[in-house]
């Protein structure tokens, strides 16, 4: 038995080794990934939840790495917030995703195709984009975004940037300051993953926020059947919270049909996940975008 714990102990051991070998490769590779341009982006669509249009998207980066394939975001996006190359990676995301919501706004409003009027009248497709803390912290955060929404010519109430509740936890003036600019500009920001950071609800007053993205944990609460009670109050309450405050409620992890139900009865406003699209290429939101313009 001691062997045997030995030897567990050893294998254990060999894997905590070979995950630091790998992570300081993949540390030490990821500015000459962004120069030789081995990111990409996926999008996942976001949809009203009363009658299944199109909302928007959010954009979610991914590695094509030449000897371990393609990488998710969980696999390097610590990293990057580490050594600071988040900064220049996002600013790269930011700029990518950005672009796209314009050509997605030019394509479905700009008559060429059969179903352009559907697409206009409903507004342009938003863009949901990631901050990670550092490039919160960052002081060209205010400016770089401006600049970029200038250049590409998309109004900043079609970009909704996405912060953790964690990472605003018991911020001060100092870090909302580039927020509250942001928003005062019409650009949107979501408070992502809320209901795991235990925040103070009534402090949900003092944050530029216009979202809530309430956290998979939720959604997955409401696959069971019958959906435990307790986490249907929970959601019921977070939603008359947050819309009586005048923010709106996204769900995310949405996987089943009954699910999107039950969080629509709830009142929850938009949802994402792989019930209505996992995160794909950009040619496929405009497809399904046109698809729910109708003929
Ligand atoms: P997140 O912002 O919470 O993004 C949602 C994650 O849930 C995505 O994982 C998405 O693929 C996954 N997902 C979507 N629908 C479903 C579903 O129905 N079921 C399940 N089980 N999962 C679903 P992904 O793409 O691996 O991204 C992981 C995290 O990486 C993101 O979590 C976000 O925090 C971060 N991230 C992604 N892109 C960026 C970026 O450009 N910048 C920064 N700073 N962070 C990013
Ligand atoms: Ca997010
Ligand atoms: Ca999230
Ligand atoms: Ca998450």
């Amino acid at each position: 038995a001691k062997a045997a714990g030995g030897n567990r102990y050893e294998l254990a051991d060999a894997e905590a080794d070979a995950r630091a070998i790998t992570r300081h490769g993949l540390t030490t590779a990821l500015p000459a990934a962004l120069e030789r341009g081995e990111f990409f982006i996926e999008y996942q669509p976001l949809v009203h939840l009363d009658d299944g249009s199109v909302h928007g998207a959010e954009a979610l980066v991914r590695w094509c790495h030449p000897q371990h394939g393609v990488l998710g975001p969980d696999r390097f996006i610590p990293l990057a917030e580490h050594t600071g190359l988040i900064v220049p990676l996002g600013r790269w995301v930011l700029e990518q995703s950005v672009r796209q919501a314009m050509a997605w706004h030019e394509q479905l409003s700009g008559g060429s195709g059969g179903a352009g009027g559907a697409g206009g009248a409903a507004g342009p497709l938003r863009i949901n984009v990631n901050l990670s803390p550092t490039q919160l912290h960052h002081p060209g955060l205010v400016g770089d975004t401006v600049e970029v929404l200038d250049r590409v010519g998309l109004p900043p109430g079609s970009l909704c940037l996405e912060v953790t509740e964690s990472a605003l936890i018991g911020a001060d003036e100092d870090l909302l300051k580039p927020l509250r600019q942001l928003s005062e500009m019409g650009v949107d920001i979501a408070l992502d993953d809320f209901g795991t950071g235990y925040s103070n609800l009534a402090n949900l007053r003092r944050l530029p926020v216009s979202v809530l993205k309430l956290d998979r944990s939720f959604t997955q609460g409401m696959q069971r059947h019958p959906a435990d009670p307790v986490d249907l109050k929970i959601v019921e309450g977070i939603v008359s919270l947050a819309h009586s405050l005048e923010l709106a409620v996204t769900v995310e992890g949405v996987e089943t049909g009954a699910q999107a139900e039950q969080l629509r009865r709830l009142g929850c406003d938009t949802a994402q996940g792989w019930y209505y699209a996992r995160p794909g290429p950009p040619e496929r939101l405009h497809a399904l975008s046109l698809a729910d313009a109708g003929p």
